[in-house]
């Protein structure tokens, strides 16, 4: 599914709060008790009908509802939420309404209402099996809360979840890793993500490690990782079509594709981003900061960047290539009306000589090489 036309634009939606905080968590959230839950729905609606009032819209390709934690909302506030957005966008042109859940907090009441407004996909944080490791890493859920939302799913005939993992974790073994990778192939689900920690500034783990507390497992051990994750999940039928995440064919994450073919979308909620037009915005990230600019009827945007041809022209690069299918030259023509061979014949040839690139057709794609080491590779796009 590709989206050019402007007026196709996928929405993600932000809940910024957690019952708990993870120590690794750099999202923008807030702890949970003592928000003003209610009031920020209501916001989030308006900020909503504010935008596409500005942007209408004719179709929104996918919807995403992330975190945060989404299902720390009650029933009673998922449903005001779900019915507000339900309200407002063309929800038949909506193919793909993915919802984020933490294992063990989703109940047949919230599962339900969800359905009603036509959610129909769920991504769950589950990041390891290793209860000992979920402790150390401040999550509160345990391996036994995953079976048992899995198994609560399966008997409620909603089978279309996607899971996250994280691999490198302090402690954690190559053994210990492998255990978490078959267990989680054996659920069988349609998708899995799977990201390396990283670690970021202001987070507990950040500290821990300056202070020696914490070690993570080295470099060679996380690239086994990650080489030993693509050889389960393509041996158990799940591709991987971009370079942290796999899927059974036809189920792949249609959202995050919105983000990886760098077509458009809105960031609703505290700290949200968004790419309408050749704008990027990010939103006010403080809840109050949010919220005050809305209840006198304005956008809560706090800052715009306008993207020239060349800036575009490399997010098409750096986000496309993360993808096994590539970069079409035939899009790139078509979307900047250059060729991709007169703006970057020298470094697709240089990297293709390197092995790191392959050209087949119309798709410019990292081999297996260019896929471990993506990072360094996207850089060499820059164009100034
Ligand atoms: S990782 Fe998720 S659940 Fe944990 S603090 Fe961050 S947003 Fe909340």
């Amino acid at each position: 599914m590709i989206n050019d036309a402007g007026r196709d634009i996928s929405a993600y939606i932000h809940i910024p709060f957690c019952e708990h905080i993870c120590y690794y968590c750099d999202f923008n959230k807030v702890f949970l008790e003592g928000q003003p839950v209610d009031e920020y729905i209501e916001m989030l609606l308006r900020e909503m009908s504010l935008q596409l009032e500005k942007t209408p819209i004719q179709s929104s390709p996918t919807l995403y509802v992330g975190g945060g934690t989404p299902t720390s909302l009650t029933a009673q506030q998922l449903d005001r939420l779900l019915s507000g957005i339900a309200a407002r966008f063309p929800m038949e042109t909506v193919a793909e309404f993915t919802v984020e859940a933490n294992p063990g907090d989703l109940t047949a009441e919230k599962l339900s209402v969800m359905r009603n407004y036509g959610v129909n996909r769920l991504s769950m944080g589950v990041q390891t099996f290793d209860d000992r490791l979920l402790k150390k890493i401040g999550r509160r859920h345990t391996a036994a809360d995953v079976y048992k939302t899995m198994a609560f799913l399966e008997k409620a005939d909603f089978r279309n979840v996607s899971i996250d993992l994280i691999y490198a974790l302090p402690g954690q073994t190559l053994a210990g890793f492998r255990d978490t990778l078959k267990r989680a192939i054996e659920l069988d689900l349609p998708h899995y993500s799977l990201y390396s920690l990283i670690l970021e500034n202001k987070t507990m783990f950040m500290n821990w490690v300056r202070q020696g507390r914490l070690t993570l497992p080295d470099q060679e051990e996380e690239g086994q990782m990650f080489e030993e994750t693509i050889l389960a999940m393509e041996k158990a039928g799940r591709r991987q079509y971009e370079i942290s995440n796999f899927a059974l064919a036809g189920k792949e994450s249609e959202h995050n594709k919105v983000y990886w073919h760098n077509e458009h979308y809105f960031g609703f909620g505290a700290g949200a981003s968004g790419y309408v037009g050749n704008e990027r915005y990010k939103n006010f990230g403080p809840i109050q900061h949010y919220l005050k600019p809305l209840r006198e009827n304005k956008l809560p945007v706090y800052d715009t960047e306008s993207l020239t041809l060349k800036n575009q022209m490399e997010e098409e690069m750096f986000l496309g290539l993360r993808l096994k299918e590539g970069v079409s030259a035939e899009r790139f023509e078509r979307k900047f009306h250059h060729t991709i061979e007169e703006i970057y014949g020298a470094v697709l040839a240089e990297e293709t000589k390197a092995g790191l690139l392959e050209i087949s057709g119309d798709r410019i794609r990292l081999t297996a090489a260019g896929l471990l080491i993506g990072n360094d590779i996207f850089e060499r796009f820059l164009l100034d």
